[in-house]
């Protein structure tokens, strides 16, 4: 059955100094936990390796937040998947909306990525979700499913198995407004339905949704409780330890 997880989304911020410093305080909180989901933590690609060697690996996964369509060569500032794997991460964020909107990433671009991601044995935390301009038009089914059927549906059943949905309404992220447990509950169902249409119902059960968008302490439980939600892509709330295992605590 299909996994839950909890995975941060730190995006540009943190020094490495201070990116060691919660990544510790974290696997210290942790080390004294049963846990009962995944946990994740998503860092600027330059920390990886010193957060790796701050943490368990047996209770927290490290991410790369992005890593380039190319596999190497004159891309003068990209960091190849085979790189980002060689710091000891494990998981990779790709197609967050920030890196779509501000770096114009496009499903044809998170294609390549993602095969590279998944050739280099790293597992895709892939994100999807529709802008508010889309919400209210009622065309976020269409859009999720445009945005997985052009990235991934060229995957063979064994490969999809490996990715990570997060569906992350845009109008959501760093906004204060949540999804309401309803409206996740929705949308994570119909995107189950597109996979299992795809790659049949064992592939769509075990695949982990999460939910990103303004997720907090005081939130995740109600989100996490509805059936399709399996964990969440945390951004501001991942910044901080407290927080962060309010949020993994939901489970
Ligand atoms: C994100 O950036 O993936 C995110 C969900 O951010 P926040 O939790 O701050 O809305």
């Amino acid at each position: 059955m299909r996994q839950n997880i909890v995975a941060g989304n730190w995006k540009m911020n943190k020094t490495l100094q201070e990116g060691v410093a919660l990544a510790s305080e974290l696997n210290k909180i942790l080390a004294t936990k049963t846990l009962n989901c995944g946990v994740v933590i998503g860092v600027p690609a330059i920390h990886i390796t010193e957060v790796v060697k701050a943490v368990d690996a047996k209770k927290i996964g490290v991410a790369a937040q992005n890593c380039a369509n190319k596999e190497s060569g004159a891309y003068t500032g990209e960091i190849s998947a085979a790189m980002v794997k060689s710091t000891g991460a494990a998981y990779v964020i790709l197609g967050h909306s920030e890196r779509r909107e501000y770096y114009g990433e496009t499903n044809q671009t998170l294609k390549e990525k993602t095969d590279l991601a998944l050739a280099n044995g790293l597992t895709p935390i892939f994100c999807i979700g529709e802008v508010l301009k889309e919400r209210e038009a009622n065309k976020q089914n269409q859009v999720v499913k445009t945005q997985i059927e052009e990235a991934l549906f060229h995957l063979s059943a064994d490969a999809f198995a490996k990715i990570v949905l997060a569906y992350e309404p845009v109008w959501a992220i760093g906004t204060g407004k949540v999804a309401s447990p309803e409206q996740a509950q929705e949308i994570h169902a119909y995107i189950r339905s597109v996979v299992a249409n795809k790659y049949g119902n064992d592939v769509a059960n075990n695949t982990s949704i999460l939910y990103g968008g303004s997720c907090k302490p005081s939130n995740a439980k109600e989100l996490f409780a509805k059936a399709d939600v399996d964990g969440g892509l945390i951004g501001g709330a991942a910044l901080n330890a407290e927080d962060f295992v309010g949020i993994i605590d939901a489970f």
